[in-house]
């Protein structure tokens, strides 16, 4: 069983030693925060650490960089910019959304289940026993959250109704109004039953799913990916390498302002209202381009971040992503770990050699030598 170790997953009060200092996740749910928001945390990011803002596939923030023990200002400010609303529960506010929920498409409008189902969770004292990789989400229909395998997932199928999917592949119908309760109610049954094994994840436990009544077996919609570039209103853009530069952040609040900014887990944002300031964001060096490898490679921190990294894997996807386009999905880590990686197909790249990645931007110069 995978989740029967202690839990290191980190949080703000929880940093991680990495080889460049403190790391520490910043849970963000739905990735929904705004363009204010987020530059007050890129300016605590510059005083305490290195500066960056690292994107995480279920669209949490990354600080790095900081000193070993992070200063207690340095948490004072992460809760002043919004980002630290509970200390009992903050590793365990983990919530994806359909990122264009509201905005663009989709069946239901999740956005009000977002801040609902974050107040409901915090105000539950057994929920701050799950385990910080215990994952909500919210699927307006579109399947894309459904394809990232959260542990409890609303699923809209129509405006007012949906189905609560347990694991992924067992579901109950349930209203859009009763969404929040069901959700809460499932995982405290799951926080439970997982307090005696030392499990993280539903799939850890098939017995407690088996034994939950008025379940059906279901296939989640195929995911549609999220479109970059214009969509209606609003603007799309990866962010390479999942790494938020100070600069790109003045220009993401600039663009943004107090509408909302949504990170999505595919490390990219969704800009509300910005349509027309698209180009203001890709001048920052942010991406609408799908076939670019800024949008389709992945990567690891990977060495010298890391420790446990054999390649520095960002200059390797650096020295790379300009020889070709429409790159495969790809993910590149520095070892065995495969920190980061997505949940669907993808080429998986562990600790490659440079001549590795060059087999796939460039066959023809492998094969040539
Ligand atoms: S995959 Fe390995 S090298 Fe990369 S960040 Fe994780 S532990 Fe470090």
């Amino acid at each position: 069983m995978a989740g029967v170790t202690s839990d290191r997953c980190p949080g703000v009060l929880r940093p991680h030693q990495a080889a460049d200092g403190a790391m520490v996740r910043i849970r963000v749910p739905g990735g929904r925060t705004t363009g204010t928001a987020l530059a007050a945390l890129g300016e605590v990011a510059a005083r305490h650490g290195s500066g960056l803002l690292q994107l995480t596939s279920r669209a949490s923030l990354q600080v790095r960089g900081l000193p070993g023990v992070p200063p207690t200002d340095f948490e004072d400010a992460v809760a002043a910019a919004g980002f630290l609303p509970s200390v009992e529960h903050e590793r365990v506010r983990n919530v994806v959304c359909s990122p264009l929920t509201g905005l663009d498409g989709g069946l239901a409008d999740l956005r009000p289940l977002v801040g609902a189902l974050d107040r409901a969770v915090i105000a539950d004292p057994a929920l701050a026993g799950l385990s910080g990789r215990f994952l909500f989400g919210l699927d307006d229909g579109r399947g894309d959250v459904c394809g990232l395998q959260p542990d409890l997932t609303y699923l809209a199928t129509t405006k007012e109704h949906g189905l609560l999917l347990v694991g992924g592949q067992h579901a109950a119908p349930v209203s859009l109004s009763g969404a929040v309760a069901a959700l809460t109610g499932y995982a405290r049954s799951f926080a439970a039953a997982a307090a005696a094994s030392g499990a993280w994840r539903v799939r850890d436990l098939p017995g407690w799913v088996a034994a939950l009544p008025g379940l059906r077996p279901v296939h989640p919609p195929e995911p549609t990916p999220l479109p970059l570039g214009r969509v209606g209103r609003h603007a799309s853009v990866a962010v390479p390498l999942g790494l938020l530069t100070p600069d790109q952040v003045r220009v993401v609040a600039e663009v943004g302002g107090d509408e909302a900014v949504v990170l999505t887990p595919w490390r990219g944002l969704v800009v509300a209202g910005a349509a027309e300031q698209l180009a203001l964001l890709l001048s920052a060096g942010l991406v609408a381009d799908p076939s670019s490898a800024w949008a389709t490679v992945s990567g690891c921190v990977g060495a010298p971040w890391c420790a446990s990294g054999r390649v520095d894997t960002q200059a390797l996807i650096r020295s790379v992503a300009g020889l070709h386009t429409d790159w495969p999905r790809t993910h590149v880590s520095g070892c065995e770990r495969r920190c980061g990686a997505p949940t669907g197909d993808h080429l998986d790249l562990v600790a490659p050699s440079r001549t590795t990645l060059l087999a796939v931007a460039r066959p023809e110069l492998v094969a040539h030598g």
